[in-house]
């Protein structure tokens, strides 16, 4: 696309995930990512808990993403943030939600894609002795799906990070359980230790992409996106309107135009079983 051709992007990023991000942006837009060894991504927060997270995903993203611009003095920036956690409407799955946001300071325009999936390796427990560490490590493909171990889940004292084979994780192991008395083992959900992960960002990339490359059909503007998603889908016994969404507004980020589009599933009408009023 002409607007991002030759231009440079700044990672605000520490964990690798240029490994997937750069190549995309590069063969898809023409634009060359950069990184900038400034950049400390762990005070907006941290997986292993040290920080907590005070900003929304949506807030931090654009909190890293101009940090990012200013350290590297660079007009575009990009960011990826995950949340981790139980699925907001799928009860007793877990799931990972991955959101990227793509700021251009020259044409003041912002994209953003999200992805949601339930195939995470999100989790932790107590170890109570080598064994259980063993099992773990299998469970989790240790070492290359990384370990973190701390003395417990929460208000620990220390985070044992980045052991490379089973002997150094052994070692942390027995150094916790000698100090602390006790062992909580999570996954590392840092990208460059999540291929799981890395994964979903490569996924979510591609949908930032394809949604830049959608132009608003009056001025040309990339990132011509859903703005709303207006309910109302009508039940197909009773021909009532559901919660369901209906249609989606599209609507661009320079000119006036907006416009109304049915469901990409090309569904029109919605199960009695979601209807308040067939079944209440
Ligand atoms: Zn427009
Ligand atoms: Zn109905």
């Amino acid at each position: 696309m002409q607007l991002f051709t030759g231009r440079k992007v700044v990672l605000a990023s520490m964990h690798g995930k240029e490994a997937v991000i750069a190549p995309l942006l590069k063969k898809e837009l023409g634009i060359q990512l950069i990184l900038n060894e400034q950049m400390n991504t762990d005070r907006f927060g941290t997986f292993s808990g040290e920080i907590d997270r005070t900003l929304s995903p949506m807030e931090t993203l654009r909190q890293k993403c101009l940090e990012g611009m200013k350290l590297a003095k660079c007009e575009l920036g990009i960011a990826t943030e995950g949340s981790f956690g139980a699925h907001p409407f799928l009860l007793g799955l877990s799931a990972h939600e991955e959101i990227i946001l793509l700021i251009d300071q020259k044409n003041e325009l912002e994209f953003m894609a999200k992805c949601l999936v339930t195939e995470t390796n999100f989790q932790g427990r107590e170890l109570p002795d080598l064994h259980a560490l063993m099992a773990f490590v299998d469970e989790v493909q240790f070492p290359n799906q990384g370990i973190i171990l701390k003395d417990q889940s929460a208000n620990f004292y220390q985070a044992y990070k980045d052991a490379r084979t089973v002997d150094e994780l052994r070692h942390q192991f027995e150094t916790c359980q000698q100090t602390y008395g006790s062992v909580y083992a999570e996954t590392d959900m840092r990208a460059m230790r999540n291929p799981t992960r890395m994964k979903v960002i490569q996924e979510v990339c591609e949908k930032l992409i394809e949604k830049m490359k959608v132009t608003c059909p009056t001025c040309q503007t990339p990132g011509f996106d859903v703005v709303e998603q207006v309910p109302g889908l009508p039940c197909s016994l009773c021909c009532m309107p559901t919660d369901s969404i209906r249609l989606e507004r599209f609507a661009c980020q320079k000119c006036q135009h907006s416009e109304e589009k049915p469901r990409k599933d090309h569904r029109t009408c919605e199960d009695p079983m979601f209807c308040s009023f067939c079944n209440p």
